[in-house]
């Protein structure tokens, strides 16, 4: 396992490129008689491999591309190498998420080591494009498509790096939705020194700050923390010292939870600029819709793994960014999401522990090993 994920790290697969890991993916699954198939939407790979007749379908879903690595001479050890130092195994991707599918896939030889009567289907889909531009939505176009043909996946194991301190002693049943906008808050542009003949948009985007950062969207709930409402950017200024400009720009992004909605956010805004007789032109962009799972046939099975070989039961909750669990989550799946330590993700060094990562590999197993009880 150690092995095929240096091997994995070793293959420089920045977003949205895939360089190859799928091969060495589909060979170990084609042992293992998997059907594997490659989709391909506007040059990006997918991955979807499946095994099984009969039961209901358990995907895992992961990713093969990673983030830049930002400047090479700050990692310790270069990033694609897969250097190894005592238990920690350095490289861009180890723990998003090159990891979870070397775990899932040596899980996959020591289940079936077992010669199961299998009770259910089981498949693999992998894209490279999750870290890049959600828009290109790939798992989406790909889940769309499942749809038509009639298929659905009825359990999901997501591998992100969900874990904080000890491997699963996080596990996600929900993500909250993404919801961006971008503001133009106009004004009438003048010279500095005659203020009865401008109308300073600085001046209204301030009250607007104060409103925004004030309003409170909702309080979230057992699962999901309160909306939360950032500002990423704000621009304005012709360039002249003496001329008040003309308009504003601004750039924001709600994380918000099952408590809200687009609608009741969109509305609560835009009355916010009315009431403050602002005029404006805005942009609203959805890249993300929250879920939340439900049912307990696979959220079951994996906190009695966990507490079955980590001896700890792990917090449900819906934190983090978004995931292209929120594509599945419109087939009505059971989403869970479980995977290694986020404390290093996209950063300088990721890591992982080996240690922690046989304990995911452990965990995994007893999930397949649960499953094909529960559903039988
Ligand atoms: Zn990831």
């Amino acid at each position: 396992m150690i092995k095929f994920l240096q091997d994995l790290i070793q293959i420089e697969s920045l977003s949205p490129r895939d360089e190859g890991c799928f091969d060495i993916i589909e060979d170990r699954l084609n042992k293992l008689n998997f059907n594997c198939e490659r989709i391909n939407y506007l040059n990006v790979e997918n991955l979807y491999a499946t095994f099984g007749d009969k039961g209901k379908l358990f995907c895992f879903l992961g990713h093969t591309d990673v983030v830049p690595t930002g400047p090479v001479e700050k990692w310790t050890y270069p990033p694609f190498s897969g250097h190894i130092e005592g238990d920690l195994l350095y490289g861009r991707g180890t723990a998003d998420m090159k990891g979870s599918i070397a775990a899932f896939l040596e899980s996959l030889d020591e289940f079936f080591a077992t010669n199961p009567n299998l009770n259910f289907r089981i498949a693999i889909l992998l894209t490279s494009n999750e870290e890049g531009d959600a828009e290109d939505g790939f798992i989406d176009k790909i889940v769309d498509d499942m749809i038509e043909r009639d298929e659905r996946i009825d359990l999901c194991l997501v591998g992100e790096p969900t874990s904080y301190e000890k491997i699963g002693d996080s596990v996600r049943i929900g993500r909250r939705g993404s919801l961006g906008g971008s503001l133009k808050i106009l004004g009438k542009q003048g010279h500095i020194a005659y203020p009865e003949n401008v109308n300073n948009p600085i001046f209204s985007a301030s009250d607007v700050i104060v409103e925004l950062k004030n309003t409170i969207w909702d309080n979230g709930n057992a699962i999901f923390q309160p909306t939360s409402f950032q500002i990423s950017n704000i621009h304005s200024g012709t360039g002249a010292k003496n001329v008040v400009p003309g308009e504003l720009d601004m750039f924001f992004n709600f994380r918000y939870s099952t408590e809200s909605t687009q609608e009741t956010l969109v509305n609560e805004f835009e009355s916010i600029l009315k009431k403050l007789n602002i005029e404006y032109e805005i942009n609203w962009r959805l890249s993300g819709l929250p879920y939340l799972t439900t049912e307990d046939n696979l959220k079951d099975v994996v906190v009695k793994s966990i507490e079955n070989i980590a001896g700890y039961t792990p917090d449900l909750n819906a934190k983090g960014g978004t995931s292209d669990g929120r594509f599945v989550a419109k087939m009505g799946t059971e989403i869970v999401e479980l995977g290694p330590l986020n404390d290093t993700i996209h950063q300088i060094d990721e890591h992982i522990k080996i240690s922690e990562l046989w304990t995911l590999k452990n965990i995994y197993t007893d999930i397949l090993k649960g499953l094909n009880s529960k559903l039988s």
